[in-house]
């Protein structure tokens, strides 16, 4: 399982301090499902009604910066994203979008809501074979409604002790669902695709964190800098984690 960038010595540390790990919780868009590849494919659809007003890479561009701006008042999911679309299409068109063009706009957003739940390779046998020796959890942003009915689709609920639906993902969020499961910071493990909201939060409060990349990261949860702590690892699938954490 030692990849070129780690060595096998971080895998054994990693091992042998995990033993205090009594809740794994895992993040649900891209690492238990498909999420990024539908918004990627929204955008696409965007640009082709756009198109009488601007190029594709204008429209993506002019997109990122007003769901920036909306952020701090939609949060994350599809539903703040569709107002984003909405507004993007006014602003590219200078308020010459057609009405039909905006129902179109939200025929797109509709069917994001309704897709079905596609699950990563080897989710269901991970959660199966830790599922006796820690308790599992989700921790996950987005819209309440839309993660309840994709944990209902996805025949997971089964597994997870505990469901929390977060409004961000940061130092504090984490040390409040800390306090909620009453446990210890270092008795958390957080498993999931972007280094931004799953990884670098948790090692700040002495967490752990394993990261598992998803093929396609928003540009908003990209990080950078590397990332070195004891309390970190990387895998290549999900799968590696039953091996990872094992005694
Ligand atoms: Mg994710």
């Amino acid at each position: 399982m030692c990849s070129v960038n780690q060595s096998c010595v971080l895998i054994l540390v990693f091992k042998k301090m995990k033993q205090n790990i009594k809740v794994i919780a895992f993040d649900a868009d891209d690492t238990l499902w498909v999420n990024e590849t539908f918004f990627r494919d929204a955008e696409k659809v965007f640009a082709t009604i756009m198109k009488p007003f601007a190029k594709a890479d204008e429209v993506y561009r002019k997109l990122y910066e007003v769901e920036m701006n909306n952020m701090l008042l939609y949060g994350y999911g599809i539903k703040g994203f569709m107002l984003s679309l909405i507004e993007t299409a006014n602003v590219i068109s200078n308020n010459h979008v057609s009405a039909q063009q905006i129902g179109e706009i939200i025929e797109v957003g509709k069917s994001m809501l309704q897709k079905p739940v596609e699950l990563l390779d080897g989710v269901e046998q991970v959660l199966k074979s830790l599922q006796g020796d820690y308790r599992l959890i989700v921790a996950t942003k987005g819209d309440l409604l839309d993660q309840e009915r994709k944990l209902r689709k996805s025949g997971l609920l089964p597994y997870f002790h505990h469901i929390e639906v977060m409004s961000d993902k940061t130092p504090s969020t984490y040390q409040a669902l800390i306090k909620h499961l009453d446990i210890e910071n270092h008795e958390l493990l957080m498993v999931g695709n972007s280094l931004k909201s799953d990884i670098l939060p948790v090692l700040q409060i002495g967490s752990w964190g394993v990261h598992v990349p998803f093929h396609t990261t928003w540009h908003h949860e990209e990080v950078n800098e590397p990332i070195i702590s004891d309390q970190f690892y990387t895998l290549g699938s999900i799968i590696e984690l039953e091996e990872l954490m094992q005694d």
